[in-house]
């Protein structure tokens, strides 16, 4: 099979896969560091979905109020429930800082307050002094954050020489016999031809897998592709049952309506009128962290007290604001809502919903980015050659639920991280030793496979019954009986991926043979969810089970590893959290009851 494919050779230093905002900062590092580095891109490097990125990135600047990233590490480990690893938080909360005076310097246009600082605004579960009240800790480019930091960051990368290759879809990680990462085959979407990129090191950046969703804020390109190429590759994913909802989807369509909307002083309502998030967080209120504001809202719609004819959602107000503020801190969304809302923000409130937003999990690694290989005897072990960065690694910053502005910032700091480690371990220019003959074979015959699937199911139906199953039975709430029904349900889609047909399977590019790609991908990471929460038997942060609603440090304060091989059968094990800081400035914070 893999003969029919002439194969087009490349030789870098590093290979960065993904160009949002982790994959193009540790592009620029590594290209202004003096490695050859390639970046691939399955979209135009600034339609990433970073770019759609709104509220801000965390830092405590203290620009607005006192603050300190002692106070931003303990909320971060308070937001992850006890499962972020400790140094990992400690390093990137300490890195913030000097992260977002980088990305001011290097042209990032924040908002700004009256005397010139970055502008900071409020965010869910940001406080001072260690739980105490709300803090300005977001740093804030009107509501457009990520789009700033995309937009200047792919600038820098080209005024440092990084080569992209734009519309190439990586395929799969190319691994020699002792198990380490030697490449990537990837496949250039507008002439169809098949590329080998060698590499010393491969960086994964390919973003979360929100579209194993039916309803998710994320773009539709948001489909694991890095993740599953890992599982393929004989890593495990992490904590892949985490998964984020955010409180304000609109409801219907989906799209994200920023925290930051609350953070500038929106609230949220039920049927009675009734600003309900203050029996549940007293403290915080419609500031507390995502997964709790999104269990209030449900358990209010259950109960009777949702909007509308069918009681099933909620209403948020940002009408009291006035139009000035809205104008001008939350444009874009003002926007978003009377275009999917059909409603006038500054007149009357947004109908919202809990939507799917963010994956916690993703491929294990260390606080460089670099991938891990756990086993029994080292549950750090390295995966030679390989990274992974941004939402498709899994640090373990964000743990059981991240906390919102810490996405962003995870990007810059984790891709900063990674270029800085391989400036340190690698050799510019290093010869690549031979690889073997078939080390491309199965990427080839994938593409084969499914290029030439000629069954009886259309990739929609199939990714469709993923998508409502997800959305059934992993949802904000869960039971084993439901996750147990879910994973019976996976199993059985995934039989039918054999019976995939391709709408037209004579040609070499066409959108739906990348589309079948992209399922095969999805339905690992979707696998590798439902049954990590089945085995999950306690709640913690994003993962809330009726039948066991308390959490278990005792049995379960540590990280999920669901091994996928290619039928599709998962193995869990387990690995510890690191329950150490990275200095001996940050004491480990110990586990105690969430509250906000
Ligand atoms: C609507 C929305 C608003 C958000 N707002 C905030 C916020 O205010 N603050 C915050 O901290 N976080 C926010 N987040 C979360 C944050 O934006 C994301 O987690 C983050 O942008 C992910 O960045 P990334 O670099 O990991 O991946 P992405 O930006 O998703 O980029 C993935 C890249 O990988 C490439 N790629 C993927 N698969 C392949 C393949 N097979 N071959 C080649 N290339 C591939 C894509 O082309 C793309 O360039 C928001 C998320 C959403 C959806």
């Amino acid at each position: 099979m893999a003969a029919t494919y002439p194969l087009i050779d490349h030789k870098y230093d590093v290979v960065v896969v993904g160009a949002g905002g982790a994959g193009l900062r540790a592009t620029m590092g590594l290209a202004a560091g003096g490695l050859k580095t390639a970046c691939i891109t399955k979209v135009f490097p600034t339609r990433s979905h970073t770019v759609a990125a709104q509220g801000g990135i965390g830092a405590s600047l203290g620009n607005m109020a006192e603050d300190k990233w002692e106070w931003h590490m303990y909320d971060t480990v308070k937001g992850s429930d006890w499962l972020g690893d400790q140094d990992a938080i400690e390093y990137m909360c300490r890195q913030a800082v000097p992260s977002v005076l980088e990305l001011e310097h290097f042209g990032v246009p924040f908002s700004r307050t009256k005397d010139g600082k970055i502008y900071q605004r409020p965010f869910g579960g940001h406080m001072r002094n260690y739980g105490e009240a709300p803090v300005q800790r977001a740093c804030a480019a009107a509501d457009r954050t990520g789009h700033a930091i995309l937009h200047t960051l792919y600038q820098q990368c080209l005024k440092h020489a990084a080569e992209f290759f734009v519309e190439y879809f990586a395929i799969d990680l190319i691994m020699d016999d002792d198990g380490a990462c030697r490449g990537v085959i990837a496949w250039n979407l507008d002439d169809g031809s098949i590329h080998r990129f060698q590499a010393q090191t491969v960086v994964l950046a390919t973003g979360g897998y929100g579209r194993a969703y039916f309803s998710c804020t994320s773009a539709h390109t948001c489909t694991g592709d890095g993740n599953a190429m890992a599982a393929r590759a004989g890593l495990p994913l992490q904590d892949h049952e985490f998964i984020q909802f955010h409180p304000t989807g609109i409801y219907g369509s989906g799209c994200l309506i920023t925290e930051g909307a609350r953070g500038e002083g929106g609230y949220l309502t039920n049927s009675a009128g009734e600003r309900f998030m203050e029996r549940y967080a007293p403290t915080a209120k419609d500031l507390a962290s995502r997964d709790v504001v999104s269990r209030s809202m449900t358990v209010e719609i259950r109960e009777g007290r949702g909007v509308g004819a069918e009681k099933d959602h909620i209403l948020l107000h940002l009408e009291h604001l006035g139009a000035d503020v809205l104008l001008a801190r939350l444009p874009g969304i003002t926007e978003t809502a009377k275009i999917f809302a059909g409603v006038d923000a500054t007149r009357e409130p947004i109908p919202v919903l809990p939507t799917v937003h963010y994956n916690m999990g993703g491929v294990p690694t260390n606080y460089h980015g670099e991938a891990l290989r756990p086993s029994d005897d080292d549950p750090d072990a390295l995966c030679h050659g390989l990274m992974a960065v941004g939402e498709c690694g899994c640090a373990s910053v964000h743990g059981a639920n991240r906390l919102g502005t810490n996405s962003l910032l995870d990007l810059v700091v984790f891709g900063r991280a990674a270029a800085l480690r391989c400036l340190e371990k690698l050799k510019a220019g290093a010869s690549h030793p031979p690889l073997a003959k078939d080390a491309a074979d199965p990427a080839l015959a994938r593409l084969d496979r499914l290029r030439h699937a000629n069954g009886s199911l259309k990739t929609s139906e199939i990714r469709l019954q993923m998508q409502k199953t997800m959305q059934n039975n992993a949802a904000v709430f869960r039971n084993q009986e439901v996750l147990e029904e879910g994973c019976r349900s996976l199993d059985q889609i995934w039989g039918q991926l054999a019976d995939i047909r391709l709408a037209d399977r004579s040609l070499i590019w066409n959108s739906d043979l990348v589309e079948a790609l992209e399922l095969e991908n999805l339905m690992v990471c979707a696998k590798a969810s439902l049954y990590s929460a089945e085995a999950r038997k306690e709640s913690r942060g994003a993962h809330a089970r009726e039948d066991l609603p308390e959490r278990d440090d005792a049995n379960w304060m540590k990280h999920s590893l669901a091994w996928i091989d290619d039928k599709g059968h998962i193995t869990m094990t387990y690995r510890p959290v690191h329950t150490y800081t990275l200095t001996n400035e940050a004491k480990y914070i110990e586990p105690k009851a969430r509250v906000y």
